[in-house]
Formats: C-alpha cells, sequence, structure tokens
C-alpha cells in the first residue's frame, strides 16, 4: 500500500474528477454513473513534503494505510529544498 492522488476523466460527459486512494484503483464518475474507470494519471502522495512553521516535514504514508494516509512524520528540514533532497536521495536507495 501507498497513497495516491488518481485522475480520472468519464468518456460519457466528459467530467473529470480525482480522488485519493491507497492503490490506483477504477472508479465511477460522480456525474452521470458511468463505471470502471481507470485513473489516466496518479501522483504518489506515499511521500509528501508539509510546512509546519518554520520546519518542512517530510511525511510517508505506511504499508498499513488503507482508506486514510495515516502520514507519520520521518524528517523535518529547515527549507522545502533540502527535504525534497533528502526524499529523492531516499528514493534512490529505496
Ligand atoms: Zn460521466
Amino acid at each position: 500500500m501507498a497513497w495516491f492522488c488518481n485522475y480520472y476523466i468519464c468518456e460519457r460527459c466528459d467530467t473529470p474528477w480525482t480522488d485519493e486512494w491507497s492503490c490506483t484503483c477504477d472508479d465511477d464518475c460522480p456525474r452521470c454513473g458511468s463505471r470502471h474507470y481507470s485513473p489516466f494519471k496518479s501522483d504518489d502522495l506515499t511521500h509528501v513534503v508539509e510546512q509546519d512553521g518554520e520546519r518542512f516535514i517530510v511525511l510517508w504514508s505506511p504499508e498499513t494505510a488503507e482508506d486514510s494516509p495515516e502520514y507519520c512524520e520521518l524528517e523535518s528540514f529547515p527549507t522545502r529544498e533540502a527535504a525534497e533532497a533528502w526524499l529523492a536521495h531516499d528514493k534512490i536507495l529505496s
């Protein structure tokens, strides 16, 4: 598991919508109810950087997350750049 923001578009009524979930699953159109669309794009939100006062916190959604991200704090940094650099380095290693 992880955490994703999924992007969909309905082929019947052209309605775009997004849904956050722990997998890149199919969804139904919220407007016309047309069913079983696969996301055309997914953002991986398993790791995110959030500002908290003067610090930038790296959050991680654990494997056990199912219906909410259940973010845990991994590290905090003085700048967003430092947090993202740390994250990029961590992704290369894993
Ligand atoms: Zn639709």
